[in-house]
């Protein structure tokens, strides 16, 4: 008959072997996404050697008793600290944050310098399991709050059970380093069948697996991201696409209450002639240092996309005609003082033509596209009228 009452334990060698694997398992996958797109890893690499790091600690645990004391105790440990080190690396990575490296390094040779003084004297492991225990703790605490501050952000249940597990893993290691001093070193001991251990390796198993889930969910979502916009970007200019200008200016073309916005077209002079004369290469760099230039003139909620071969067009939000004037007037100039540095040498003079127009929003908010066709034709005069200036379309008198 089937009894709860003794049923077998969990043995603690089940265990270690099962984390071994796993996190080998994890470590693989870690490294096989990282090739699908090398350029966008956001920390692959550092999660796979966290997880590298902990598949060899453990299979070393795993075998303690069977193998030489150097590897199943020094070199184990010496492993197992880099789990939270990489893991914290791989998360700050991920996540864009800077960890600094020393303090990192520092906490690892803290948590390390137990063990050196552990297997250099002879004594008991106790001095071992608290530094490392501690230090680890430590590391895990860093990572569980950055973890479940992404997860309220982005609202990532996955992320948030891999943050809880990393909070438990903080609370299970601060445990084993309190028990060890009060001597309760060996029941916490990698291979001991006590009941905080086992439940220390559960929590083991479940941190490779949990918190590789946690992560690859948040770098699948980072890489969506980032190949969603660059697919809105301009290679050249990094700039929106006019495809990506004009779906984010329909959409604001549609909000309600209607938004008040100008337009500006923005178009290089005579750029056939810096093509004949100085080649297409150089052409390119004058594109993209004159998209630089309209970048930082606008401000962060402007929408600037390139709109054709050398013409721009920029959105100008809550902007009147006359302050979009200002704004034109500002390019204009900035351009006529400017000259682009080319990689080979040399030096290249170019000047700009703007035309512009403020969003009709009487009797009825005008479409984007008319707004754009008003800019277009004020741009027009700007070049009729003999270019490097700026045109500014005033309002179609109502008749
Ligand atoms: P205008 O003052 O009337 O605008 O004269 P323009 O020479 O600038 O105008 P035109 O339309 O005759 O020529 C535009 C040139 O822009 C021709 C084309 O080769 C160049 N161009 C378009 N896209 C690119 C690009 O991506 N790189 C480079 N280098 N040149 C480009
Ligand atoms: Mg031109
Ligand atoms: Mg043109």
């Amino acid at each position: 008959m089937l009894s709860f009452r003794s049923a077998p334990p969990l043995d603690p060698g089940t265990l270690l072997f099962s984390i071994s694997v796993l996190a080998l398992l994890m470590a693989a996958m870690a490294f096989s996404s990282m090739r699908t797109l090398p350029d966008l890893r956001f920390g692959l690499r550092e999660w796979g050697k966290a997880m590298l790091a902990a598949g060899g600690a453990f299979l070393l645990f795993f075998f303690r008793g069977h193998a030489p004391w150097f590897l199943g105790f020094v070199v184990a440990n010496l492993l197992v600290m880099l789990v939270p080190v990489y893991g914290l690396l791989a998360h700050a990575r991920l996540m864009s944050r800077q960890v600094s490296r020393r303090l990192l390094w520092g906490i690892y040779g803290f948590g390390v310098s137990g063990v050196a003084v552990s297997y250099g004297l002879g004594t008991s492991t106790a001095v071992a399991v608290v530094t490392l225990s501690s230090a680890i703790a430590l590391l895990f605490l860093a990572t569980a709050v950055l973890v479940l501050s992404h997860a309220r952000q982005h609202r990532n249940g996955a992320v948030f059970v891999a943050g809880l597990v990393m909070a438990a893993m903080a609370a299970g290691f601060l445990m084993r380093a309190v028990l060890s001093l009060f001597g309760q070193a060996e029941a916490v001991s990698p291979g001991a069948p006590s009941r905080p251990q086992i439940g220390v390796l559960l929590m083991g198993a479940l941190f490779v697996v949990g918190a590789s889930i946690g992560f690859f969910s948040m770098v699948h979502e980072r890489q969506r991201q980032e190949v969603l916009d660059r697919a809105r970007r301009d290679g050249l200019t990094g700039l929106f696409t006019r495809m990506a200008f004009m779906d984010m200016g329909r959409a604001l073309e549609q909000a309600r209450p209607p938004v008040h916005f100008a337009v500006a077209m923005i178009d290089l002079d005579h750029f056939k002639l810096v093509n004949d004369t100085h080649g297409h290469a150089a052409g390119d760099v004058v594109l993209a240092h004159v998209a630089r230039l309209i970048a930082n003139t606008v401000r962060s909620t402007d929408l600037v996309g390139r709109y054709g071969g050398e013409e721009f067009c920029v959105l100008l939000r809550d902007c009147s005609l006359g302050e979009a004037s200002v704004f034109a007037a500002r390019l204009v100039e900035a351009a006529r003082h400017q000259a682009v540095r080319l990689p080979g040498g040399g030096e290249v003079a170019f000047t700009v033509s703007v035309g512009c127009a403020a969003r009709r929003l009487l009797p009825q908010p005008e479409a984007l596209m008319q707004t754009l066709a008003r800019a277009d034709k004020a741009l027009y005069d700007a070049k009729h009228q003999g270019r490097d200036r700026w045109v500014a379309q005033a309002l179609p008198s109502k008749t």
